[in-house]
């Protein structure tokens, strides 16, 4: 016996039918799945179980998630050289919401988070030290 299930398109929100047996947790329809997409997803879940755990909005959609990462073709929002690595987020409580997330390096989330000041006084020790 084949059991079909129904399920929702998580991306646009279109059903579609799958063998019961191979229901997995993603919810992307065969149209919409990709390896790249099936990332994105997780890495836009994972964030936003990180910020409902601190009380913060988790409204952003997978949408419009993938849009600005296709805007700054998959680069770091801020430097616009490196592949972006994470979601960046522009006011620490804001949450994962649709005017506070950007794609981001991991050295630009750095200094977003700790500014250039610190960074600027460490070469500055450096260079200004007697060095040998
Ligand atoms: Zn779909
Ligand atoms: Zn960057």
């Amino acid at each position: 016996m084949i059991t079909q299930a129904v399920l929702i398109c998580v991306l646009y929100g279109q059903e579609y039918h799958v063998e019961a047996h191979v229901i997995g947790t993603y919810g992307l329809c065969p149209g919409c799945w990709s390896r790249d997409t099936l990332r994105e997803y997780d890495r836009l879940e994972s964030a936003k179980r990180h910020a409902r755990a601190a009380g913060n909005a988790d409204t952003l959609t997978l949408a419009q998630w993938l849009a600005p990462v296709a805007v700054f073709n998959g680069k770091c929002g801020l430097c616009e050289v490196r592949p972006f690595e994470e979601i960046g987020i522009l006011d620490a409580c804001g949450g994962i919401a649709l005017d506070n997330c950007f794609p981001v390096c991991r050295s630009c989330r750095t200094h977003l988070v700790h500014g250039f000041d610190l960074a600027i006084a460490r070469i500055q020790g450096y260079l200004q030290a007697d060095n040998p």
